[in-house]
This record gives structure tokens, sequence and C-alpha cells, in this order.
């Protein structure tokens, strides 16, 4: 960023163009008003964002938005979590940035006073979805990133290198998310064996974070090829196309019948559970990083038997996100090899529903608001 950006004084406008979600399925472009930083906070004009799937299940079904605790249809709220921009305006008592820097963020604002807070949990606050308790969490609870400007937090954001494209930025939060899910595992991945399944971007960022923090070997499961070689891209050692080979037999051939310490599930298949049981070795870790629709059976006695570890996680707590910019700032791993298509704001509905139908096998679909 040159010293000219950074004195700049950039002009903030009364109102933005932001998408809105009106009943389900249906996004409107409106007029809004820009939102005004609060203490802690600072107002951002998004550079881009990216699609998430999260995005098509709150457009769906509204949960897991919750807006004035309720559904969040026809509230004149916007969607959108995995943005970055640039710093236009600081709230009261902000000295932790400046005017002109380029952040990414973390989705979750925690309230700062509940017990969860307290411990790092804050993508498990116990006041979520309290706004009036200090609770944020833009794109969940309150107003998001499809749109010209959010307010964030300072607590969620982290800097962008100058040599970092947008694109690649907006998957910093992705990456955040892996890492947690290794992180509450235990986070001790060097030299261990990590599988993951599911190679959608959170996978293929476990991949990468799993391969940069030294886990040996790494192992991606999967049905399409195209994801199994951006894997093998991101550092898989071994990749299994699931259509091809059963994954259990093949984990434990790839690992001499030893199978694995941990395995991070982001496929959501019904039987992942179970098969995840089978590649970890006796006392293993599994963190639950995706999950089924609707219930399925589960071989407790197995998991129980062979003190088997089972981990869930929501979003990216604890800093998890920092650490996953770190690495991507030392260059550990590319993770702009999963964004695939970029469209402007003007056509968020067509970037929804490339991501959503996989058109031309899109993984992450990123919006950029200007040109250059
Ligand atoms: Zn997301
Ligand atoms: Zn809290």
């Amino acid at each position: 960023m040159s010293e000219v950006a950074r004195t700049n004084e950039f002009q903030v406008p009364g109102t933005m163009k932001a998408w809105v979600l009106g009943g389900p399925e249906e996004l409107k472009l409106v007029e809004k008003p820009v939102p005004e930083p609060g203490k802690a906070e600072v107002l951002v004009r998004i550079d881009a964002i990216a699609v998430c799937a999260t995005d098509i299940e709150i457009m769906r079904n509204g949960l897991p938005a919750i807006v004035e605790g309720g559904p969040p249809f026809n509230k004149n709220f916007t969607i959108g979590h995995e943005y970055m921009g640039t710093i236009v305006k600081l709230g009261p008592s902000v000295d932790e940035f400046q005017i002109g820097d380029r952040i990414a963020v973390e989705i979750h604002a925690g309230c700062g006073r509940c017990p969860r807070c307290r411990e790092g949990m804050y993508t498990s606050c116990l006041n979520y979805g309290y706004p009036s308790k200090g609770h944020r969490a833009n794109g969940f609870t309150t107003d998001g990133g499809f749109a010209e400007y959010a307010v964030n937090n300072v607590n969620t954001m982290v800097h962008v290198p100058d040599e970092m494209s947008d694109e690649e930025a907006t998957l910093i939060v992705t990456a955040g998310t892996a890492m947690y899910g290794l992180d509450v595992m235990g986070g001790l991945v060097a030299g261990e064996g990590v599988v993951v399944t599911g190679p959608g971007p959170i996978g293929l960022m476990g991949v990468a974070v799993a391969k940069a923090l030294g886990a040996s070997p790494v192992i991606l499961t999967g049905t399409r090829d195209r994801r199994l070689e951006m894997g093998h891209r991101l550092g898989a050692d071994a990749v299994v196309n699931v259509r091809n080979e059963d994954a259990v037999v093949a984990v434990k051939r790839i690992t001499k019948g030893k199978g694995v310490q941990y395995v991070l599930e982001c496929s959501g298949a019904p039987n992942a559970l179970n098969e995840s049981a089978q590649m970890v070795n006796r006392g293993g870790r599994i963190c639950l990083a995706a999950f089924p629709a609707d219930p399925v059976p589960v071989d407790l006695a197995y998991l129980v038997r062979n003190n088997i570890y089972v981990f869930g996680i929501r979003g990216e707590g604890k800093s998890a996100t920092h650490r996953a910019a770190a690495f991507m700032a030392q260059k550990r791993f590319d993770a702009k090899i999963i964004h695939t298509h970029t469209f402007p704001l003007a056509e968020v509905p067509t970037a929804i529903k490339y991501a959503r139908e996989r058109i031309e096998d899109a993984i992450k679909v990123v919006v950029k608001m200007r040109a250059n």
C-alpha cells in the first residue's frame, strides 16, 4: 500500500448499494445507509467477497442466520461473510488499524463477556445473536458483505499483505476455518497422518494447512478428480477417488495398515463419521466440519472401545484466521488454486448460481467490487 493511498481521504457516501434478503431465495439490490462504526469498530469499503455454501443455506432456510431474534427474511438484511476490503473510517478508540489498511475479516466478534468468549471460543458465544451485548457475526446476525461497505470490530480483522490479491485474501477466512478444525483436535500434527474427507473449499484448505503444519501423510478423499488434483497441488501426499476405491481400504493401504491420527471431515456424507472412525488409529481424533442434513446411525461402541475423540467446529475461533493468514503471507500454500470465477457486485445472483450449481466446476466464486 503506497503512502498516497494511506493518507488519502476516502469519500464515504451517505448511502450504498447492498444486496438484501427478501423472502427465501430472493435477493434484491437496494440503496441503504452506509453504517457508522461504533467504539472498537471500523468502516470497511468492501473490495471482494467470496460466495460460501452457507450463504446459499441462509437464502434457502434462514438458519444459521438469526436477525433480531428470528428468521433473516424481509428485514433489509445483507448476507455474505467471506470478504476483504479497505478501512475507510475509524470508530472511537481505534488505533489497531489505520485508514487505508487492507484487511480480511473473520466472521465472529464475540460479546467478549461470556465464558466462551473468555476462552477464545467466540464463534460459540453464549450471547450469539445479541448485538446489544456486543456480539456480531456479519452475514449471520448483523449485515454482511454483499454490499459496498460494512462495519467490523477490530477483533475480526487481519492485515492483508500488499502483494496478496483481493481474491486470494477472501480465502483467508476459509483457511482459518480449516486451521480451527486442526486446532480443536490438538493441532500437533507435524509428522502425524491426517485424512481430509471432502474436497470442498474447507477441505482443500484443510489439506493445505495440515501440510503447512508438517502433517505426514496428508490424504484427501473425494469424488471429483479435478478437485482431488487441486488437493495434490495444495500438498496432499495421496488422493483417493472414492468412486474407484473404498476410502477406508485406501487409507489403510497408504498408511501400511496403521491408519492416521486425525480426520478432518468435510464431506457431510451420511456414513462419514463411521468411515472416519475406521481411518483413525486407537485414540485418534476426528473433527466434523460438515454434517449430513438428516440424523444418521453411528457405531458408538466402536468409538468408545477405541477411545476415539470426536469434535465439531463452528466457524473460525481462537484467532485461527490469523495463523492461516500468516501461512498465506509466507506463501506456504497457494490458496488461489481454489478461486475459479469472478463476478461484479451487480451480478451477485449469478455468482451464487455458479457456486450453488457448480457451473463450470466452480469452487470459490468471488464478487469483486471494482475493476482495478
Ligand atoms: Zn463461509
Ligand atoms: Zn460471548
